[in-house]
């Protein structure tokens, strides 16, 4: 069923506490930890509990669950003191985009100069 755990889904094992990661948020439907090989200072990724395989699948879903990363995205931007200089939230979505991992995420990315456009 959408939205259900996948057996084989690392962010999914995540969520339930079975691999671990340094976790800065938490919320009903979301979990927030940092990125296991951070490209900035700041390396956050967003995630919902539930498991949709991209952004757009999960927006299409559950549209208030993916306005939930884009709020968290911004309140953890002001909690790591990135938002005043700038961040960048990212969907990498597809293999060609560098999405490795199939379970919806959002990438805060922020502490450097980010250049434009990524490569
Ligand atoms: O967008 P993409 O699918 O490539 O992002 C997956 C991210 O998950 C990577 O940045 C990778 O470093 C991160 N990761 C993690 N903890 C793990 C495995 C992967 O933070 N245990």
């Amino acid at each position: 069923m959408a939205g259900e755990p996948q057996a084989d889904c690392l962010f999914c094992k995540i969520v339930a506490g079975e691999v671990p990661a340094t976790v800065v948020r938490e919320t009903e439907t979301a979990v927030a930890f940092r990125d296991i090989n951070p490209q900035a200072p700041t390396h956050v990724l967003v995630i919902p509990r539930a498991h949709y395989p991209d952004a757009a699948t999960l927006a299409a879903a559950e549209p208030e669950m993916a306005a939930e990363l884009l709020l968290l995205a911004g309140e953890i931007a002001a909690d790591e003191k990135v938002d005043g200089t700038g961040y960048r939230v990212v969907f990498n979505t597809g293999a060609g985009a560098g999405q490795t991992v199939f379970h919806a995420h959002a990438h805060l990315l922020g502490g450097r100069g980010l250049e434009w456009p990524p490569g």
